[in-house]
């Protein structure tokens, strides 16, 4: 016989031809649309408390919140059910987080940061 010994097989390799493999695209498609859909209910969420925040500058994120930068250093959270957190630094560095439901409540996040009373966050 010249049949050799050992691990012989006739099976064919166990990759899969690149035509059977299922496109990731559509995973990631679903993904997308999900992210975008939060970057939507942020900026109408906004929108309605008369922030203005456009659709594009929102970033949705996979646990349903959705985030923008209306300043350098300021920091708007939309978490459905929620509202809106705003977060900023005070001139002495410190990170601070507020609740926000208006541009009146922004301006007066910021005023009061700019004479940050404490040397704790608030
Ligand atoms: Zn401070």
């Amino acid at each position: 016989m010249t049949r050799a010994t050992g691990a012989v097989t006739t099976a064919a390799p166990t990759r899969p031809r690149l035509s059977l493999v299922k496109p990731p695209q559509l995973t990631k498609t679903a993904r997308y649309r999900a992210l975008r859909e939060h970057a939507a209910q942020a900026a109408l969420y906004a929108g309605a408390h008369g922030i203005h925040a456009p659709y594009d500058d929102w970033t949705g994120l996979s646990d349903g919140t959705a985030t923008t930068l209306l300043e350098p250093d300021l920091r708007l959270i939309h978490t459905p059910g929620h509202g809106l957190t705003a977060l900023t630094h005070c001139p002495n560095g410190h990170g601070h987080i507020r609740p926000v439901h208006s541009t009146a409540d922004l301006l007066a996040f910021r005023h009061d940061l700019e004479h940050c009373p404490t040397e704790t966050p608030q």
